[in-house]
């Protein structure tokens, strides 16, 4: 299972099919992708191989310079293609490896708050708290890091908003994420291999952090949103 994330200035689809083709030794059982098209959440997933989605994308296209890609190792739900992630709800897509351990409770409160979820997920938690934060009014920066502190559990998460173009939002918690930086464009990706075509510069999260990552930055927070550094490593570029 694995993550990838671009925030940029071409189009990301690409970038991320083969970002995912770098993180399949891992396993998985499905795969997605999310990207923003004229700002609106747009998704392509498929059940089984990455050649599935790719037969999805032949079919239908999927542009977008902000986008996430997935890789899924099912843990809650079946292996089908609306348990796939991105899991979206209102303005808000998310892609997450791990598992949400307290899901059912803030699946429940969701629920109460009369929001509909169309998964089996732990992960559609996520998505619907993090709406459920915008339509308060927080914006998304707040909405997120509000979301993150309510999740019990192993996560790495990446996550998109409508309308917010060249915006991405990384957390890490017991599942590995590293930040990789390119010339005028970001990514995230599970581990350094899938970054490696796209980056040479890579800074890991720590455990526990989050990030904002934009085309021509990014910004790390601890645990305790305290604004911290984490350090740049090179690596070998890989063709
Ligand atoms: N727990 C999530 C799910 O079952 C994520 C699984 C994964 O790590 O791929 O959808």
């Amino acid at each position: 299972c694995g993550i990838c994330g671009v925030v940029g200035h071409q189009n990301a689809t690409p970038l991320i099919v083969e970002a995912l083709r770098r993180l399949e030794y891992r396993g998985y059982d499905s795969a997605g992708i999310a990207s923003l098209v004229d700002g609106q959440i747009a998704r392509r997933r498929a059940a089984g191989k990455l050649d599935n989605l790719q037969a999805v994308l032949d079919v239908q296209p999927l542009s977008g310079t902000t986008a996430i890609g997935h890789t899924r190792w099912a843990t809650h739900g079946l292996p089908n293609e609306s348990n796939a992630h991105p899991h979206a709800a209102g303005r808000v897509a998310v892609v997450h490896n791990g598992i949400i351990e307290n899901y059912e409770e803030l699946r429940a409160e969701m629920i109460a708050a009369g929001r509909v979820f169309t998964s089996e997920t732990d992960t559609e938690a996520v998505a619907q708290l993090a709406d459920f934060y915008l339509d308060q009014g927080l914006t998304p920066r707040e909405a997120a890091s509000r979301t993150l502190a309510r999740l019990q559990g192993a996560y790495a998460l990446a996550i998109i908003f409508s309308d917010h173009e060249g915006l991405m939002i990384g957390a890490r918690h017991g599942a590995p994420l590293a930040v990789g930086f390119g010339e005028g464009e970001m990514f995230l990706g599970s581990d350094s291999l899938a970054l490696a075509p796209l980056a040479r510069r890579i800074a890991y999260l720590d455990d526990g952090d989050w990030c904002v990552l934009r085309p021509d930055g990014v910004e790390f927070f601890d645990a305790s949103n305290q604004r911290v550094q984490r350090p740049i490593q090179t690596v070998a570029l890989i063709a």
